[in-house]
């Protein structure tokens, strides 16, 4: 066995032929440059595609396989020049009996369970062709829906303020499911404002995988968060073996920025325009007291939280901070193509390029950049409110904007 690097929820922005599909997402974020992008310049082995249930792109994805582009794989999952799967995703947005939205992604290893998924969803969605939409039934229904098609289902950016099970909906996920519920789920997803540190202070978390992905809205987002998987190959049903730990396959690591660079992270006053500068949980705003608020993620976890410190059960994986390439100040189009040039894709880039020769090809500031960058030493500001986070680097005296 041998590790696989995967980013399982990336956003479609296209189709082929220019209909929207994720409006604000980028015009070239089509299914087909996502694998390319995927397979050539990220270094990406398994990307989960999250717009696969809109017809539109259904129609791309078979003309991709009829043309013999793309290949389905008997362990599920789509085949791309020999060096990047796609898993065919779906991520819609439920809502509970209170009206309280979330969002969620389903799986499914073939073409024929994602279809039949989407003939379930046609009376209960009003525009299909288009991302993330909302389907009107509470999230333990679609869960069912996804388990009789033949997929698998995991809860979107568990943490966000905005549309998730525990930023908007309840403090437990056991009251949205179930308590039998929980081991229905592939996996949770953490989202960019929180790590697995912040996740393992819920205490029935503690059984469930977690997954850091990109949810990316343009290609050079994808894997700005991805998970590194150990498998014998990389095919759907060899992650669904990952996911429950099973046969020696797991999640070895989780890579993400550090939360505090996240949009969400710390509660911000929407009268003062500002972050809450007060130890977590900021339920209010502690300059004008008001509660015109958007609730950070630390602040929600604070506040929801079991344990004051994480308590990691045994099988976690750690979840290392990273900073993009494409955000650090000097790398450009034209560093970040001298750097793949050299080495190959992004993640040769942050894997396995020596310091030695990272100097040689874009000098010693910007090599040192990098290295801080990849082992996540860069010191931050936090974010809030919808504002990234930033990264303050020594090295060149600038601030790095996260604003992508
Ligand atoms: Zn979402
Ligand atoms: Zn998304």
């Amino acid at each position: 066995m041998r590790e696989f690097y995967a980013d399982l929820h990336i956003h479609i922005g296209r189709t082929s032929t220019g209909k929207s599909v994720k409006i604000t997402a980028a015009r070239d974020l089509t299914f087909e440059n996502i694998a390319k992008e995927c397979a050539e310049r990220k270094g990406i082995a398994l990307a989960g595609i999250v717009d696969c249930g809109s017809p539109a792109v259904i129609e791309d994805i078979d003309a991709l396989v009829a043309s013999g582009e793309m290949v389905e794989l008997p362990g599920g999952g789509l085949r791309y020049r020999e060096t990047t799967t796609v898993l065919l995703g779906c991520e819609l947005e439920t809502v509970e009996e209170d009206g309280a939205a979330s969002h969620h992604v389903s799986y499914f290893p073939t073409r024929e369970q994602l279809k039949v998924f989407v003939g379930f969803l046609r009376r209960l969605v009003t525009n299909l062709d288009l991302s993330s939409q909302r389907c009107r039934v509470p999230a333990r229904q679609l869960l069912r829906m996804a388990r009789t098609a033949g997929g698998v289902f995991m809860p979107a950016h568990a943490f966000t303020p905005h549309k998730s099970p525990y930023g908007r909906c309840v403090s437990r996920l056991g009251e949205m499911f179930g308590e039998d519920g929980l081991d229905r789920l592939a996996a949770v997803e953490l989202g960019l404002s929180a790590d697995s540190y912040l996740a393992d202070r819920i205490a029935e978390l503690a059984p469930l995988t977690l997954l850091s992905n990109s949810d990316a809205h343009s290609l050079p987002k994808i894997a700005r968060e991805y998970n590194v998987l150990w498998l014998e190959e990389a095919t759907m049903a060899e992650v669904l073996l990952a996911l429950q730990r099973s046969g020696g396959r797991k999640v070895v690591a989780n890579y993400g920025l550090d939360p505090r660079l996240g949009k969400y992270h710390r509660t911000f006053c929407l009268d003062c325009e500002e972050i809450a500068p007060v130890e977590p949980p900021a339920l209010s705003c502690p300059r004008c007291g008001g509660t015109h608020i958007v609730k950070g993620v630390l602040d929600r976890i604070a506040e929801i939280a079991d344990y004051p410190e994480p308590r990691p059960p045994q099988h976690r994986p750690p979840y290392h901070y990273q900073v993009p390439l494409q955000f650090l100040p000097g790398v450009g189009a034209v560093t970040l193509g001298k750097l793949l040039n050299r080495f190959g894709t992004e993640m040769r880039v942050l894997h396995e390029a020596s310091p030695d020769d990272l100097r040689l090809v874009v000098g010693t500031k910007l090599a040192e950049l990098i290295i801080e960058a990849r082992e996540g030493t860069l010191p931050l500001l936090a974010g809030g409110g919808g504002r990234y986070g930033k990264a303050v680097s020594d090295a060149s005296d600038t601030q790095v904007s996260m604003g992508w």
